[in-house]
Parts: structure tokens; sequence; C-alpha cells
């Protein structure tokens, strides 16, 4: 609590409720269109009205079933119209959003389930045989319900209390005044992707969300405008899909969810139809969408813009999407934690002279902060270090949008003197742009030294026959760690442990140098798209380097 002012504005005391982005949108935009690519297979389009309409009349079904406030309600659901009607429909009434990555482990899903308390869950028919598996072992879910028609209800399905969305909508009418209450009432839950240990509940509030959606819609962040097509390619079951689903309706831009077709021939076709402006995506699967063009010989004829994060962007897939398509790449960071935006890339006034090697240098950066977040970077003892784009550290982070501790307190207090440990090592320039080294966990410790493996995999991947590389640290007698560099190569492409090694000379300091290459024919990716070193490392851990 803030001491107040003897002298206290007089505006209107309107609570930032996530309903109000919906109803705004509604009421100002309301023909701007929502299209989906459906689990069904069709193409679904209708507009933010109907949006509207639909997630009141799921609220009134939310209470008709029982649900209050502050009660969670799952989905396990792909990007589309009935996951938006659900991002409003539940969070809008006072309950709170519980969104799944089905990519979990039927363990996982089932403890974070369990964890949340989950009322009901809302998910697409693609997954009926996941939640087949898991819901004898929700101890708190009252019934499921199936996200589609009638006729795709199971004639005869183990799960107890299966409902049907569309009868349950069908039963309500679409009078529902959204309630007022307090701004900082919980609106979401996401689970931390848990790479050791179980997942971590993040809860955010409808107060840090719309503030969130504000921030992230400005010029220098995702720039998002009623003149936009948005396309969330990010799942919305991932930290809400970096917040598009609240930035892109009070923009009032049209939205295009492509549902469970990820692949780059489906994404472009979805983007060419509809005229997709802007997109947003993590690189694993920007890799396919840019390979799938490329054989093609095929260029975008709307897309101009995309912002690329979730993890670091090589420098080669954006100076491809920059020089070879005439798209914009604007570099993201953040973490679940956050909302997820912290910092987008971009260039100053003072940069545009600059010549275009340098330019890149800049915008592959993870950016500047963005109003709202505060960040410092800090020495093993907390002593703050200088931004000079030389000196590393521990990012901290604070800011309205910024998790204070994780649900039921799980790993209790997480804040540093207020600041939150993002668990990311970085360097900040004298302009205030960051740029990640590694993820603390990755760093190479060599010799007391640390090596970082993001710049190692950048130059690999900057080979013309590299498609994908990942560096980790493994044993060393003298050193403790040493890097090793695992690559996938090119379709039809080759290159030589000893040719790849050489592309590395001058580049980095001679110390940098990985020890060892090692070819394989993919890596290990997790559910939110990152690549798994934890596996890679136990995958490697025995690896004699030749220089041990
Ligand atoms: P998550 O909470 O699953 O979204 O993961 C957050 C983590 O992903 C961050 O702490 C970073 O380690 C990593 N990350 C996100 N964006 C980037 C980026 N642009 N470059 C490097 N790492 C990133």
């Amino acid at each position: 609590m803030y001491p107040q002012s003897p002298l206290m504005g007089q505006m209107m005391n309107q609570p930032l409720l996530i309903s109000g982005i919906l109803e705004f949108a509604a009421r100002h935009y309301a023909n701007s269109e929502i299209v989906s690519q459906r689990v069904e297979g069709d193409l679904h389009r209708y507009t933010f009205r109907d949006c509207h309409r639909r997630a009141r009349q799921l609220a009134n079904a939310l209470e008709a079933l029982g649900v209050r406030m502050g009660d969670r309600v799952g989905t396990l659901a792909w990007n589309g119209y009935r996951h938006l009607e659900a991002y409003y429909g539940v969070s809008g009434s006072g309950a709170v959003l519980h969104t799944i990555n089905p990519r979990l482990h039927p363990e996982q899903l089932a403890y974070v389930c369990n964890h949340a308390e989950n009322q009901y869950l809302l998910f697409d028919f693609c997954f009926l045989p996941i939640v087949e598996a898991i819901a004898a072992h929700c101890k708190t879910i009252k019934g499921y319900i199936l996200l589609g028609d009638a006729d795709r209800m199971p004639a005869d399905s183990k799960i107890p209390n299966l409902l049907c969305y569309e009868d349950l909508l069908a039963a309500q009418t679409d009078e529902y005044a959204w309630p007022r209450f307090d701004e900082n009432s919980a609106s979401t839950l996401c689970y931390t992707s848990g790479t050791t240990g179980n997942p971590k509940g993040v809860l955010y509030s409808h107060r840090s969300t719309v503030l969130h959606a504000y921030a992230s819609a400005l010029p220098n962040v995702l720039n998002v405008s009623s003149r936009d097509t948005v396309m969330p390619v990010v799942p919305m079951f991932h930290v809400n899909a970096w917040g598009l689903p609240y930035s892109v309706p009070l923009s009032g831009a049209k939205m295009v969810f492509p549902g469970p077709a990820l692949d780059g021939k489906s994404v472009y076709e979805l983007m060419e139809a509809e005229k997709v402006t802007f997109s947003a995506g993590v690189p694993t699967v920007w890799l396919g969408l840019i390979n799938y063009a490329l054989q093609n010989n095929l260029k975008f004829s709307t897309f101009r813009r995309t912002v690329i994060g979730g993890s670091a962007c090589p420098p080669a897939m954006m100076n491809t999407l920059i020089d070879e398509f005439g798209v914009e790449v604007i570099h993201g960071w953040g973490m679940t934690e956050m909302s997820p935006l912290g910092t987008t890339g971009g260039l100053l006034t003072k940069h545009m002279e600059l010549p275009k090697a340098e330019q890149r240098k800049i915008l592959q950066k993870q950016g500047h902060a963005i109003y709202g977040v505060d960040m410092k970077i800090v020495d093993d003892d907390g002593t703050e270090l200088p931004w000079d784009g030389v000196a590393y550290g521990n990012l901290l982070v604070q800011g309205p949008w910024i998790a204070a501790r994780y649900f039921k307190d799980e790993g209790g207090d997480v804040l540093q003197d207020g600041w939150f440990p993002t668990g990311d090592v970085a360097t900040i320039d004298p302009d205030g742009f960051m740029q990640i080294t590694d993820r603390s966990k990755d760093v190479i410790k060599s010799g007391g030294e640390w090596i970082g493996t993001i710049d190692l995999e950048n130059i690999a991947m900057s080979h013309p026959a590299v498609m994908q590389a990942a560096c980790i640290g493994v044993f060393h007698p003298k050193w403790d760690e040493r890097p090793l560099l695992v690559v996938v190569r090119r379709p039809g492409q080759d290159v030589s442990r000893e040719a790849l090694l050489a592309h590395f000379d001058g580049k980095v300091a001679k110390w940098w140098l990985p020890d060892d290459v090692v070819f394989a024919d993919a890596l290990p990716v997790g559910g939110t798209g990152k690549i798994q070193k934890n596996k890679l490392r136990e995958q490697y851990k025995e690896h004699r380097l030749p220089t041990a």
C-alpha cells in the first residue's frame, strides 16, 4: 500500500479489466474480423461483435455450471476463436483462465490441473485422447467441455461429465453485464515449462494484463494498429500468445488464428489467403516457414513485420527474413513470469546512418526495455554492473506485469530486494539495449571463466550448410567444462567438423572455440519450442572431447 496525497486526482475510477478490452473492440471495431483455421479442418470467420456475444454466452454458461469468482477453468486448445472466447468469457466473469500446454507429459498435465484446482476443463476435440488419459487423475475437475458441436461428441467415453461447448452456449442468452471488481484480481494462470522439477504457476491479474496489452501495442514494441492483420503463431497456451489476444482487439486489427496447422506450407498459405501483415513466433516455427518459402521460391505479398523471441533469433534467420523477403524482424525477449514482454529490438535515430552490418548488430540484441519494465545486471554478489555493452551479469527485472511470487508460494520468496531474477545472463549497452549471452544454467564454465553459448550457436548457424546448432558444456579434466557443438545440417548439404571449426576463425576469442562438433538428425525441442539443452547434456555426458 502506498500513502495517499492530501489532494487526490478527480478522474473516473474505472478498474482495468480484461472484459473491457473485448467490450471496446466489439463496440468500436465491431466488424474487424477474426479468422480461424479450425481443428475441424475448415476456416471459420466472424467479427469482434460475434466474439463478444459468444463470450457473454460462455460467461452465462459458466455461471450456470456454478463457476464463481476466483475459480480456475482450464483450457487445452490451439489458437482459435473458441479459445479467444474463453480468454474473455472466463476471465471477464471473474474466474481464472488456466491455459495448459498440451505438449506437457500426461503426468505434468494432471499435476498442473490438480495444483491449479481447476473446476472445469475446456478442450479441443483433437485432445480427447489426452483428456481420457488424465481425467481419472484430475481430482478437482467437475466437468470436461469439448470445444465443438454436438456431432463431435464421442459416442462412448470414459470421461466423467463430458459436456458440449456449442450446446452449452446455445442454451444461454447473450445478455450479460460484465462484473466490475478490483483490477488486482487474478485473471489468468500459466505454468512455467518446468525443465527441472514441477512447473510453477504464474498468476496474472486484470491490471497486469491490461497494462501489458497497452504497452505491447506501442510503436517501439509490436506497433499493432487497426490497419494490421495479425497472426499469432505463438500458442495461446504459452504466456497468452505474448499478449496478442489482448493487444490486437484493443487495436482493432484483424486476427488470424492458425489452429494446429503450424507447418511451413500451412502457415504460408493462410498468411497469403488472409493478407497477414504481422506475426509472432519462436525461431523453430519460422525455420519451417522460411524453408518452405525458399524451397518453393515464394515471396510474401503482405507479410511485413514479425516479432521473434522465446529463444535467441539466429542472425542468419533475421538476415534471410529482411534481405530475401523484406520482412522487418523485431527481436523480443521475455518470460512467463513477465507476461511475457520485457524488451524489443529496434534502431534509434542515430543508428539510421550506420552501415547495414552495424545496424544488424543492434537489431540482433534482445532490445530495449519497454516502458513498465526496469532492468539491471548484477554480479554474483548483487553489485550492479555498468551499462557498457561488455560487462555481463545476472539480469534482474521489475515492473507491474512481472511476477512477485509463484502460485501457492511454490519456491518461496523469489524476489531479490524487490527485483525478479530472470536466470538469464546479459550485457546492457550505453543506449539501454540488452543482449542475452546465455541462460545461467547453460553457460559453459571453462576454468572459472564463462563462455556464452548463444554467440557460438549463431556463428555455427551463419554457415550455409547448418540448419540448427546447440552448444553445451561437457566434462573436461583440466578446464571442468568445454564447449561441444551439436549440429543439424540442412537437407542435402554437407560440412565437415574441420570446416565448421575453421568457420569460427577470427569470430570469437580462441579459448571460446568449440572443442568438438557432432552431427545429429534433429535436436530435442520442448513444449514451448525451445531446444532442450538439459536433454542434450544428458545425451552427451559421456562424450570424450579430443582435447581431454
Ligand atoms: P519462458 O518462460 O518459457 O517463455 O522462457 C523464458 C526464457 O526464454 C527467458 O528467460 C530466456 O532464457 C529465453 N528467451 C526468451 N526470449 C529470448 C530471446 N529473444 N533470446 C534469448 N533467450 C530468450
